[in-house]
């Protein structure tokens, strides 16, 4: 499974709209009249490959707007190449940003927002959906088991976190993108919102009943349904105890807390 979500494929997911799936994901639409892309990836040599399947898959539908979801630099290395080719404006929260009600895009096709989802993975986070074809694009907030926090997790950020969940929930997408891997649906994001809260109550159970560090890890095993995540049994589960345990050890982080943020 891990070598099938590493290797580039080019994900139909409406007429008109694509996912080159690798390790690092990006998309092109067709508007209708243009196509925006979004996210632009970490290696510039990818440029022919892209440039040709965007090509293949969309003809001579002109790319009008990048679209970053944060500026990584696993997301932005084309952008320069699409600026050189088509022209393209790049839209993000570092060059262009959005106010708090984000922007829309519409061609005669379809219509997509662009909004501000910031604190979660980075303070310039955006989120992209596309009500005709019930699309959401996530960026880096959805990790496959991974807390996307670059920030420390603590009460604040790990409520954001989940209050932004529940804003992406309530968009009850059909298919959701995330930065990296393979495309999931919002039953993926619901699971992450359990998972991390089952980690923080059983974590701060163990550490009440006294269990030091190694006991602690090795009963917050991965749990069986979500060992086929990618790459979450490789290092994300194991990443994502650590964190929890450090927080809730130094007293930042409470399961009280936890209960009373998102739903
Ligand atoms: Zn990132």
């Amino acid at each position: 499974m891990t070598n099938d979500a590493e290797t580039p494929k080019l994900v139909p997911v409406a007429d008109g709209f694509f996912v080159r799936q690798e390790i690092d994901n990006i998309a092109w639409v067709d508007l209708g009249g243009y196509a925006v892309v979004v996210d632009a990836l970490e290696h510039p040599e990818k440029e022919d490959e892209v440039f040709s399947a965007l090509a293949r898959t969309l003809g001579d539908v002109p790319v009008r707007y990048v679209l970053n979801t944060h500026t990584h630099y696993d997301h932005v290395a084309l952008n320069p190449a699409f600026q050189r080719y088509f022209g393209a404006e790049i839209i993000n929260q570092q060059i262009a940003p959005l106010g708090p009600e984000g922007r829309w895009f519409r061609g005669s096709r379809r219509s997509l927002h662009m909004l501000p989802a910031p604190g979660c993975h980075t303070e310039e986070d955006c989120v992209l959906w596309l009500p005709e074809d019930r699309a959401l694009f996530v960026g880096d907030l959805f990790g496959w088991g991974l807390i996307p926090l670059t920030r420390a997790l603590r009460n604040e950020t790990a409520v954001l976190l989940l209050e932004t969940y529940d804003r992406l929930l309530a968009y009850d997408a059909a298919v959701v993108v995330p930065g990296h891997g393979p495309l999931i649906t919002s039953g993926e994001l619901r699971r992450w919102t359990e998972y991390f809260r089952w980690l923080v109550a059983e974590t701060a159970r163990l550490v009440v009943e006294g269990a030091d560090d190694d006991g602690i890890r090795r009963q917050l095993a991965p749990p069986q349904d979500m060992r086929g995540w990618w790459r979450f049994l490789a290092w994300k589960h194991e990443d994502s105890v650590s964190k929890v345990l450090r927080a809730v050890r130094r007293g930042l982080l409470t399961v009280a807390a936890i209960q009373r943020g998102g739903s």
